[in-house]
């Protein structure tokens, strides 16, 4: 009996017996749907801008944005070219969805959870605390279901989302006392945004929003004790090493954000359709590129972070940790009990992270604990 199941399923995974739009699909996720441009005129260009939510060329994130424009360029052979804008330059950083959105750029790069005050569903598609990590995050989103409920969404609004990087991921923050148990968080002033700071302040903090320029200072004069940023590189970068005593890991409120490429849909469909598919595989592309670059560069300046002078590296404790992750269970349930699409959603992303947590617990969990 066993026999012939096998057999059965080789023979349903044999290449030759696949439909050639089922592979389509499957490469593209997202693209069947759109896929109704008009015929290919090898005379025609298209010139577009981009739209995005950090500064000009800044590290990972905006050279991904930059690289995506030359791949297009490349591959179309100019047909399709885009000019990409910092946050600022066209629009500030938090219009990009509505600029998008209106037709007056035709793509956006920046997080899903941006745009978390006019759609709570759209955090689960960037990260929500105790999340999956990277690689998680994109199983779910490109062959979980994640991405169609994604679409499902942007649609209402006239956009296609592609997961367009991932930062991996984060670190917990820089601190200049120590958090040895959860009230050490009672009265702490920290930069944190997002859900992550609703659950500082069911821990007794304040969570205070800062943009990215005014981190340092605020650190530094003691406006604020503490902050979270990124990761090894940009907080290298940013000098928080020179003016913060401690380095707490996990970045538990972070665990692998994803990035997206927002499409004007209607921009989107009066692209023929091989630049459609150009788009889409450079999009693809640079996914993963940028979740590369985040690895790399982290693990580079991590060495530098630990070679300065001052800085101590701690973790959280484990009682701390579960504190705070049945503070985000409770944030996270305030929250999608207020929206049925948020609900909808987070019940596709818990189910996912069940299934797929189990696998990591009995194939890298064991891996790391031992040996990386
Ligand atoms: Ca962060």
């Amino acid at each position: 009996m066993a026999k012939v199941k096998r057999k059965d399923f080789f023979k349903g995974v044999a290449v030759g017996t696949l439909s050639l739009p089922f592979m389509i699909k499957a490469l593209r996720p997202g693209i069947a749907q759109h896929n109704t441009g008009p015929n290919i005129n090898l005379n025609k260009t298209f010139k577009w801008k981009m739209a995005t939510t950090w500064p000009p060329n800044f590290p990972v994130l905006g050279e991904g944005c930059v690289m995506l424009a030359a791949l297009v360029k490349e591959m179309s052979g100019g047909r399709l070219d885009i000019q990409v804008y910092g946050g600022g330059e066209l629009v500030p950083a938090l219009e990009v969805f509505d600029t998008v959105r209106s037709g007056a750029v035709e793509l956006g790069h920046g997080a899903a959870y941006y745009w978390a005050g006019k759609l709570p569903a759209a955090q689960f598609f960037a990260s929500v605390p105790f999340g999956m990590n990277a690689q998680q995050t994109n199983a779910w989103l490109i062959n979980g279901g994640g991405l169609e409920l994604w679409q499902e969404l942007y649609a209402t609004y006239g956009l296609i989302p592609i997961p367009a990087g991932n930062t991996a991921v984060q670190m917990g923050g820089w601190f200049n006392k120590q958090v040895n148990e959860i009230n050490d968080l009672k009265g702490l002033k920290m930069r944190i945004p997002g859900i992550g700071g609703k659950v500082l302040a069911k821990a007794g903090g304040s969570p205070v929003l800062l943009a990215g320029g005014e981190i340092y200072t605020g650190l530094e004069r003691g406006i604020i004790d503490a902050a979270e940023w990124i990761g090894p590189y940009h907080d290298y970068k940013m000098g928080f090493h020179q003016i913060a005593k401690y380095y707490y890991t996990p970045g538990w409120h972070e665990m692998g954000t994803e990035l997206e490429l927002l499409i004007n849909q209607k921009a989107y469909e009066s692209l023929p359709s091989d630049l459609q598919a150009i788009l889409q595989t450079a999009t693809y592309r640079v996914n993963h590129w940028v979740l590369s670059e985040f690895e790399a560069k982290n693990s580079e300046y991590l060495a530098k972070i630990k070679a300065s002078s001052g800085v101590e590296i701690r973790k959280f404790s484990s009682d701390i940790l579960e504190q705070l992750r049945v503070y985000t269970e409770e944030s996270i349930e305030e929250l999608v009990d207020t929206d049925a699409f948020a609900k909808r959603t987070y019940e596709s992303f818990q189910a996912f992270r069940k299934k797929i947590g189990a696998w990591s617990d009995i194939s890298e969990k064991v891996y790391y604990a031992d040996f990386i």
